[in-house]
């Protein structure tokens, strides 16, 4: 069901949310707009700019790597200066309260632990672009030692480790899911009596497919994104408005 009109959208999300014992936020590029990072498919988005590049040619060939990181550099006074939007301050609220065991996110920008949810309790679906690993043997490496390396060399880096390329902790198209994440994932949409897509765009799989999954489970499904989803008519509530609008009232102080 579409809400009418924002108010009695927000209105019916707060006895819902105040009916819910265990509620499980899913969250895409839309919630971190206010914060200045733009996502992808929208006017203006970073694929209207960039194609991405996938993982294959990322391991194949040094140009697309040096590319990658250019691009990850260019972004980087925008990923620095973002701090959390209202609908991360509303679901950390809540996480405070013992609503929320835990956030499922699609994004990479760090924002839900900025916002105060324990690292543990990110379940980062497509990684974290606020540092690097080495694709061959895992090992973490900081974004500055990347851009010294980058600057010095005008090349991508390669492990100090194994000799591997190093790429920003992210998962590329064409890049295995990470295991553990997908596990505690799939788990939290089936145990959840609330699921709230928020800020999903709900095209890239597998992960479009949680939703989906806590609503056969038996959850109800809330969907607050600014434009239409695939998944709307299968939601019991749909909010089509600002985020910020949507979650503003559940800040709290
Ligand atoms: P998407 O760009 O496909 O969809 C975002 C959706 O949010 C769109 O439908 C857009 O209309 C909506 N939206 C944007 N701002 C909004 C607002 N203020 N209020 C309400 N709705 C708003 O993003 P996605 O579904 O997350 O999938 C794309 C992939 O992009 C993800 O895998 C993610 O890893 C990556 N990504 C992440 C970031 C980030 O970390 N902040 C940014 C860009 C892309």
């Amino acid at each position: 069901m579409i809400a009418p009109d924002l108010r009695s959208g927000v209105d019916q999300l707060g006895d819902m949310i105040a009916h819910a014992k265990v509620i499980v936020p899913f969250t895409g590029a839309g919630i971190s707009t206010e914060s200045g990072i733009p996502d992808f498919r929208s006017p203006g988005g970073l694929w209207t700019r960039n194609r991405p590049i996938p993982f294959e040619e990322f391991v194949a060939r040094q140009d697309a790597r040096d590319e990658a990181w250019r691009r990850r550099f260019a972004m980087q006074s925008t990923f620095a200066a973002a701090r959390p939007s209202r609908g991360h301050r509303a679901l950390a609220a809540l996480y405070k309260a013992g609503k929320i065991p835990a956030v499922v996110t699609q994004n990479i920008d760090n924002l839900h632990q900025d916002s105060g949810f324990a690292p543990h309790d990110v379940i980062e679906l497509h990684g974290n672009t606020t540092y690097a690993r080495c694709i061959g043997c895992g090992k973490r490496h900081e974004l500055d030692w990347v851009r010294q390396w980058f600057e010095r060399t005008g090349n991508a880096p390669h492990c100090t480790a194994c000799d591997e390329p190093v790429k920003t902790a992210t998962v590329s198209f064409g890049q295995a899911m990470p295991p553990d994440e997908m596990r505690r994932a799939t788990e939290l949409a089936q145990e959840c009596d609330l699921f709230l897509a928020i800020g999903s765009s709900l095209v890239v799989w597998p992960a479009a497919g949680f939703p989906m999954l806590a609503k056969e489970s038996g959850a109800r499904l809330v969907i607050i994104n600014n434009e239409p989803t695939d998944q709307d008519e299968i939601a019991d509530l749909v909010i089509r408005a600002d985020i910020g609008e949507t979650l503003g009232p559940f800040v709290g102080n």
